[in-house]
């Protein structure tokens, strides 16, 4: 069989030249009419690459013939995952480990092997690639670019490290600020998860599909992983892969948008939600995965599993009786790939379903042909591995001021009272000017790990600081911008770098040691928030920042001295009595490696804040709400008897965002008040900057539906668009709005377009269009 395959590769390869690679689904058919079963699910398994070998006695990871002929000799498994050793590795020692795996790869299946690995914020686990702002960061610029800039930098350092598969973007909604992920997401709008998962697409794979197609994916470029479908976001417990409850038409409208968005770009690979949605694990959903994903789309990507999921069929969510019963349903309902990601067993016992008749071959060759599909469209037939040396870009000066101008763009400046910020370097006393002194306080102030959050040179990022220590903290950042003399450090409280991320220590004497050290310092930068984790690791039982923490405000305060507080956290931790302390109040979110340097040049003013929340941020735990959140959630009190009421309250609102200068909006227009399904609103409006220095801003669009046959949602954002301006420069900015995107999902699943008013708006300015005849789209998406 080696042979034959090995001869129909020549075909293969004969018909490829060139990086961009010709994309032929006939030399796929062809390669897999030849195939075995077990060759086919093969290609269907993906294990954990430490299975192919062991550490050596110095701790390197070495690949182990025997192993090796197991899995690859006799299983055929046709993917792998996650680093060795699970730290990331240098490029040249990824490109010397894929080399390794991918001749004998070829040796034994003659098939190349698809490797994947979670580049989640820039390259996690190649240790001298680059690291950017997590999603949340970049949902904060509500800047397209910087999601498409920083996937493309990823894809480049990721492919020079011989990877070619990514497990991002994420564009779960990111709902619930309990969630332990939320800051893997772009916030909690299912348009700006939309456009940044789309872009982020086009950004790894290099862009050029249309309408769904597959365009050829070169070799700077890589595969994405939309993940994890479907809902996963929501749990209704708060805790991660915990079940959700979402209405159909909340599901398909809110949900499935960003899915859709990537997929129609051509994203090529989608990885399944761990939990359940209404009862339905996903893994086991053939509605969710075969009929929407893959049937209402035409979309022909790989499904893959995430972390052993198959198996929590059975252990977890009692669905199936046994392993093999479990990958009856998975691969019933519409599963590609099995993460396994430790027994290669697996390929036995589906091996015997389809020999039993409980799996369809068509489902074995679907599955096979769709992973083949995306080798071949990756050019990995015709070129498994890279030259390291054709990547001179790899942890670049260029990709450095990229994460870093991007890092700037996504700090959310919440409070400036009395605009104490900029802070000079220097003040006038007494007639004589003087050095502005700092005294830095908090557990975030001094460490790489906790700018960083996960996915950084380990799934948890608790090594970050012995693998980042040639970057700067925030304390080494503020030394740099205003002078060692000038900075004190003082953390008070301190993460346990050993153990869980929300164990914290106390510095006994800390109240009196920043008592004395304020008496010499003008202002207070407190950096609070939270330690990095991901995932279940992340559950937390308490949205409040932690007492210690913000009985470390407390203590501040108590020194007079103005309070800049500095939050560094994944989720939105609630501060409400302690805001009110302080004068400003900066959410630097999870900035990566550049969060030090940017924050310390917007503290002094070198850069301009423009990031806004792209969530809400609560100020009560029992107080949870989204900013889309139907009108019928806020009731007043009612006349009578019975005191109804129900408030919506928050500490800032969903797109909040300060900046050192100030913008107006004038003349919002639109070119039709009256419209149908087809049309497309030209709306306007005029921004300006009103202040004294150059800005940019993010202007957003809302619009609401007045009247619908379905309690409207309150507002939806429906575009926005980043513009820079000098003061007094005035700019106008136009969005294109197909009247379609004021359609909903209604009640029986369909999208509808109803009669009737909608208000649009931008800003405090607002006006009314007109829908003239009520459309409901016959198929599944719009
Ligand atoms: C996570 C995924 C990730 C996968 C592979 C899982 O635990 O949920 O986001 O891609 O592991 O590392």
């Amino acid at each position: 069989m080696r042979t034959l395959i090995s001869t129909i590769l020549l075909v293969v390869f004969a018909s490829v030249a060139g990086a961009k690679t010709a994309f032929s689904p006939e030399d796929v058919e062809k390669l897999l009419s030849r195939m075995t079963l077990e060759e086919k699910i093969g290609q269907m398994m993906q294990l954990e690459s430490s299975q192919l070998g062991a550490k050596d006695a110095q701790g390197v990871f070495r690949l182990d013939a025997a192993k090796c002929d197991t899995l690859l000799g006799h299983y055929k498994i046709g993917s792998l995952l996650n680093p060795p050793c699970g730290y990331a590795l240098t490029a040249a020692e990824w490109q010397q480990l894929q080399q390794d795996i991918q001749r004998l790869s070829m040796k034994y299946i003659g098939i190349p092997c698809l490797f994947g690995l979670d580049q989640n914020h820039g390259s996690t686990y190649t240790r001298d690639g680059t690291l950017f702002p997590q999603n949340i960061n970049v949902a904060a610029t509500f800047n397209r670019e910087v999601a498409r800039q920083a996937a493309e930098a990823t894809a480049y350092e990721t492919r020079a490290s011989n990877v070619p598969w990514t497990f991002c973007p994420t564009t779960d909604l990111g709902r619930d600020p309990r969630w332990p992920r939320q800051w893997e997401n772009f916030g909690e709008d299912c348009y700006l998860n939309a456009e940044m998962g789309r872009m982020q697409t086009i950004g790894f794979q290099g862009g050029g599909s249309v309408n769904g197609g597959f365009a050829a994916i070169d070799n700077c470029h890589i595969a994405a992983c939309l993940k994890h479908y479907l809902g996963y976001g929501v749990p209704r417990s708060g805790k991660d892969r915990t079940p959700a409850y979402i209405s159909p038409a909340e599901l398909r409208e809110k949900h499935f948008a960003p899915y859709l968005a990537a997929i129609r770009e051509g994203a090529a690979s989608v990885m399944v939600n761990s939990a359940s949605v209404n009862g339905m694990p996903l893994h086991a959903n053939r509605e969710l995965l075969t009929v929407w994903l893959k049937e209402q789309t035409g979309w022909g990507g790989v499904v893959i599993t995430d972390w052993a999921d198959v198996n929590n069929l059975y252990t977890r969510e009692h669905i199936a009786k046994d392993k093999k019963d479990a990958l009856r349903l998975a691969i019933n309902a519409g599963i590609d790939m099995v993460m396994e990601p430790y027994d290669a067993h697996a390929c036995d016992l589906l091996k015997e379903l389809v020999e039993e008749g409980k799996v369809p071959m068509s489902r074995i060759d679907d599955a096979a042909r769709r992973v083949l599909m995306l080798k071949q469209r990756l050019g990995l037939f015709n070129q498994p591995t890279q030259r390291l040396a054709d990547y001179p870009l790899l942890g670049s000066q260029q990709f450095a001021q990229q994460s870093l101008a991007s890092a700037v763009e996504s700090m959310v400046l919440l409070k400036n009272e009395g605009n104490i910020l900029p802070i000079a370097k220097d003040k006038m006393v007494n007639g004589k000017w003087s050095n502005c002194k700092f005294l830095v306080v908090g557990p975030n102030a001094n460490q790489m790990r906790c700018i960083n959050g996960a996915w950084s040179y380990t799934w948890q990022g608790e090594r970050t600081d012995e693998f980042a220590s040639q970057y700067n903290t925030i304390y080494e950042a503020l030394c740099n911008e205003y002078g060692k003399d000038n900075v004190t450090l003082c953390q008070g409280v301190t993460y346990n770098e050993k153990g869980k991320y929300w164990e914290e220590h106390v510095d006994s004497g800390y109240a009196a040691a920043i008592n004395g050290l304020a008496a010499n310092a003008d202002v207070i930068i407190a950096c609070v928030g939270e330690n990095s984790y991901c995932e279940t690791v992340g559950n937390l039982s308490d949205l409040q920042l932690s007492d210690n923490q913000r009985d470390l405000v407390k203590t501040l305060a108590k020194t007079g001295k103005p309070i800049v507080l500095v939050l560094n956290e994944g989720r939105p931790r609630i501060i409400k009595d302690i805001e009110p302390l302080c004068q400003a109040v900066v959410d630097i979110l999870l900035p990566g490696n550049y969060g030090g340097d940017a924050l310390a040049g917007l503290l002094s003013g070198r850069y301009n804040f423009s990031a806004r929340l792209p969530f809400t941020y609560p100020s009560e735990n029992a107080s949870l709400c989204n900013y889309d959140y139907k009108k019928s959630e806020e009731v007043g009190t009612m006349a009578g008897s019975y005191d109804y009421n129900a408030r919506i309250t928050c500490q800032w609102p969903f797109a909040h965002g300060l900046s050192y200068t100030t913008f107006a909006y004038s003349g919002l227009r639109v070119d039709k008040t009256h419209f149908t399904k087809d049309d497309v609103l030209t709306v306007s409006v005029d921004v300006t900057n009103t202040g004294q220095r150059a800005g940019s801003h993010s202007v957003l669009l809302y619009s609401s539906d007045l009247i619908a046959s379905l309690t409207p949602d309150g507002r939806r954002l429906r575009h926005f668009e980043k513009v820079t301006l000098q003061p007094g420069e005035t700019r106008t900015v136009t969005f294109q709005l197909p009247a379609s995107d004021l359609a909903f999902v209604g009640y029986d699943g369909h999208w509808i377009l109803e009669e009737g008013d909608f208000l649009l708006t931008v800003g405090t300015d607002q006006l009314t269009v007109t829908c003239d005849t009520t459309f409901t789209w016959p198929q599944a998406n719009k």
